[in-house]
């Protein structure tokens, strides 16, 4: 299927690896060209490097700290310099930090406020305007399946994180006459470097489980019985940023192997 991206601007942010990579390239491979955000500027170029040679499309790079609102302003005005429209913007970040709720004061709560609310809010805020000039705009937030069910251990996700969607729910009425989308992404376990380096594994190897037997662990209880490629949650990415994906908005889907056993 041809997605209708040839010639599309998109924008990813934490973009320089694991899922936000992912993303890029699945719209490189379709054609559209890149700015990717990340916070280091060496494994950023790695990156737009690696993604040029392989899809032949262009990537613009610019080192962005999602939750510095002057980085955001940078990577939107450089992306129209270069490309000179934006059609897709897909809103990334790294997780609040796990802990429950004694374990957090007000400076931690407010950071991550930062990081996955008002970092969001300000990309969409800065972004409308072109969006809207695109004539066929797309947000995409990457989430977490805590906005579905609370997950044990990630408390500062699981009470933020619910905002984004309602954020997004909002703007999916306000942004439709002006013929954009906003959805919302919900990874459930998806292999990166995010369960690689987790604290979860890095207890059971230090108890010196071996790596593979620790991610077989980290599958227990999803009922397709594996973690998630970030690929596969690239792909449903790639399709909402599609022409074919003009009347998908306000929706929140998981990519989950099954995980999450709520209705809604
Ligand atoms: P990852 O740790 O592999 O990558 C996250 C990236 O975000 C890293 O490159 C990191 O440097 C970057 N980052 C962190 N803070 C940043 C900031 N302030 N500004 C810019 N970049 C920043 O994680 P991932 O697995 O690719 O996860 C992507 C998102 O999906 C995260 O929000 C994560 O919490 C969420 N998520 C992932 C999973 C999973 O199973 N992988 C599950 C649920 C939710």
């Amino acid at each position: 299927m041809d997605l209708g991206l040839q010639g599309k601007v998109a924008l990813v942010l934490a973009a320089s690896k694991g899922i936000g990579r992912a993303c890029a390239e699945a719209l490189a491979a379709e054609g559209a060209a890149i700015a990717l955000g990340s916070r280091n500027q060496e494994t950023l170029e790695q990156t737009a490097r690696e993604i040029r040679e392989r899809y032949g499309t262009p990537v613009l790079v610019s080192r962005t700290d999602v939750t510095r609102a002057e980085d955001l302003e940078a990577i939107v005005n450089a992306t129209l310099r270069e490309y000179g429209r934006l059609d897709v913007v897909v809103n990334n970040a790294g997780g609040p930090p796990v802990g429950s709720f004694a374990q957090f004061d007000d400076a931690q709560w407010q950071a991550a406020f930062e990081l996955t609310l008002l970092s969001t809010v300000r990309l969409i805020r800065l972004t409308i305007p072109h969006l809207k000039q695109s004539g066929r705009g797309r947000i995409i937030n990457i989430v977490s399946t805590s906005v579905k069910q609370p997950i044990e251990g990630l408390l500062l996700s699981n009470a933020i994180r619910p905002g984004v969607i309602g954020l997004a729910k909002s703007l999916s009425s306000e942004l439709a006459p002006d013929n954009i989308t906003i959805n919302n992404v919900c990874p459930g376990r998806i292999l990166t470097d995010r369960l690689r380096k987790g604290p979860g594994m890095q207890q059971k190897l230090d108890q010196g489980v071996s790596e593979q037997d620790a991610l077989k662990d980290l599958a227990r209880g999803i009922p397709m019985g594996r973690l998630g490629q970030p690929e596969e949650l690239a792909s449903l990415v790639a399709y909402l940023s599609s022409s074919q994906a003009g009347y998908i908005t306000g929706t929140t889907i998981q990519v989950d192997g099954g995980l999450v056993r709520s209705l809604y």
